[in-house]
């Protein structure tokens, strides 16, 4: 029997495993990616560039992860109660009037009223 199990050579070459070679020079952290340095810099500075895309709300994260979760806040709550900017608001307050509009209320109610107010 032979066993010619040839000693494939085993050398697990460390696939230049992510060394922690960024540090923060403020508190001497090391980090295994400049952009975790980065964040981790942000935390130093005081700076929130990462802003909410919302319109109206651009509230800032330091963080993209908190600014992710941040961001479930909007898509949660289609609720028109909603801060929404003023061209959303103005759309769907025009949805609304058409829709308002096509009903047999609003005909008579008009015919009272001859002036139809706008909601604001
Ligand atoms: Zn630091
Ligand atoms: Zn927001």
């Amino acid at each position: 029997m032979s066993t010619s199990n040839s000693c494939q050579k085993q050398q697990t070459k460390k696939h230049r495993h992510n060394e922690k070679r960024h540090r923060c020079n403020v508190c001497n952290k090391l980090f295994s990616r400049p952009s975790a340095l980065q964040t981790h810099m942000y935390t130093h500075t005081g700076e929130k560039p990462f802003q909410c895309p919302s319109p109206g709300c651009g509230k800032c994260f330091a963080v993209v992860s908190n600014l992710r979760r941040h961001s479930k806040v909007h898509s949660n709550t289609p609720s028109p109660r909603h801060r929404l900017s003023a061209q959303v608001r103005h759309q769907f307050i025009e949805q609304m009037l058409l829709r308002y509009q096509a009903s047999q209320h609003y005909q008579e109610w008009t015919q009272q009223q001859q002036t139809p107010t706008v909601i604001h």
